[in-house]
């Protein structure tokens, strides 16, 4: 049939269904054709299974969803589904708002990642969802809280937390949190499932922001949540998702796929590094504080020992003595460190908390978390050892010891 030259640009193109390519092909289409009406029906309706359009699901997303929720689950015996979301911030909000209905209470750790208990206080609370927070390394007030409260339906928790790198002990938790019939929540940014595997230790659900390790890269935004709920993340959390439509999309499904690929490697190095970093910041003068769960002085080091057997992770914190004078002097002498607000990227990053993710909060209430005006918090990247050792020994020694 002759054609004219618009409908000879939009047609024909069907031809693309080889399936060998050797590398994840990124399926950049929002929607994905019917053979005929009894094709499409069977799709929509689950009876078959298929793609209809990438709010729902997308084949390059779905792949490697499943390959997170397979990693969080290698060697442990539980089922799990995972989806990607468009950020760790959209994962953690689907989670919570299909766990949770007005009336109920959230028993969140004190300590969070800054954006997630802003997202508590300012997105679930005005739903009606009441907040409460503590410090969930004290068992035995967790224990009363959920003894007096039945109106408590979820936990919350980050291990190692944001910024001091707390440690909170999974297990427990997740036990006291059974015998009440609590569903428990960890946000497995920091570690990463190559560090430490929640679903061990009988936890309910796990979300992730793989803007950071998963990735490792720094060039994509995206979440996960992975569930052993299977039956409810395919109805209610899937439900929400595409009604909500915070899918992520194929390309930063796709710069995922990539940076998953070398997670174990990262991580290890990742982790040595920050310990041999911890090591000469624990010796040197100018340093008060050090936070790494590593180190054998840390308070959660023995927790830590066991839920994170392959390693501390590369994030730590540490405390400059002569506080912001001396901060100046630290940030403007490093060179293998860059200033910027993110972590777990393959470069090494630094951040000056009081004066970013903490700007906000009371000076008090932040001093009391310990994040004072001469905290620093890095993100060891996986650069040679001896070169970021060297780096921060020199941009030390260059504080000048008359400054206060
Ligand atoms: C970054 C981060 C988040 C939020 O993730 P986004 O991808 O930025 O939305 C949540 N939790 C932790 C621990 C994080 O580091």
């Amino acid at each position: 049939m002759s054609q004219g030259f618009s409908t000879a640009c939009l047609h024909g193109f069907k031809d693309f269904t080889t399936n060998k390519a050797h590398v994840l092909p990124i399926f950049a289409s929002s929607s994905f054709m019917f053979d005929d009406l009894d094709h499409g029906i069977s799709i929509f309706t689950k009876v078959e299974p298929g793609h209809v359009y990438s709010r729902y699901n997308n084949p390059t997303i779905q792949t490697v969803a499943d390959k997170i929720a397979q990693l969080e689950t290698l060697g442990t015996g539980v089922e799990a589904s995972a989806f990607l979301t468009s950020s760790g911030m959209s994962a953690i909000y689907i989670v919570m708002q299909s766990l949770l209905k007005p009336g109920d209470t959230l028993l969140a750790q004190k300590k969070l990642y800054g954006g997630t208990t802003e997202l508590f206080q300012k997105s679930l609370a005005p739903n009606g969802i009441l907040i409460l927070s503590m410090d969930l390394s004290n068992l035995v007030a967790v224990e009363e809280v959920l003894k007096n409260d039945n109106s408590i339906k979820a936990i919350y928790l980050e291990t190692p937390s944001n910024p001091t790198l707390d440690i909170v002990d999974i297990g427990a938790i997740a036990s006291i949190a059974k015998t009440f019939n609590v569903q428990t929540v960890v946000d497995n940014t920091f570690p990463t499932p190559y560090l430490q595997q929640p679903f061990l230790y009988g936890v309910d659900h796990i979300i992730h922001s793989t803007t950071k390790y998963l990735n490792g890269h720094g060039n994509s935004i995206a979440g996960a949540i992975v569930s052993r709920h299977n039956e409810w993340m395919q109805t209610t959390v899937w439900t929400q998702l595409k009604l909500i439509g915070a899918t992520c999309n194929p390309f930063d499904a796709w710069l995922l796929y990539n940076g998953l690929k070398t997670l174990a490697l990262r991580m290890d190095r990742h982790s040595s590094n920050a310990m041999a970093i911890a090591a000469l910041l624990e010796s040197h003068p100018e340093v008060g504080n050090v936070y790494y769960p590593g180190l054998k002085s840390n308070k959660g080091h023995d927790i830590a020992s066991v839920q994170m057997p392959r390693g501390f992770g590369g994030m730590l914190s540490f405390e400059l003595s002569r506080h912001l004078p001396a901060v100046k002097s630290f940030l403007k002498n490093i060179r293998l460190a860059t200033q910027a607000p993110t972590l777990g990227d393959v470069d090494t990053l630094i951040m000056h908390p009081a004066t970013s993710s903490h700007l906000n909060i009371p000076e008090e209430d932040r001093i009391r978390e310990g994040v004072t005006d001469g905290l620093l918090r890095m993100s060891i990247g996986v650069e040679d050892t001896s070169d970021l050792l060297k780096d921060i020994q020199q941009a030390l020694d260059k504080i000048n010891p008359s400054i206060s």
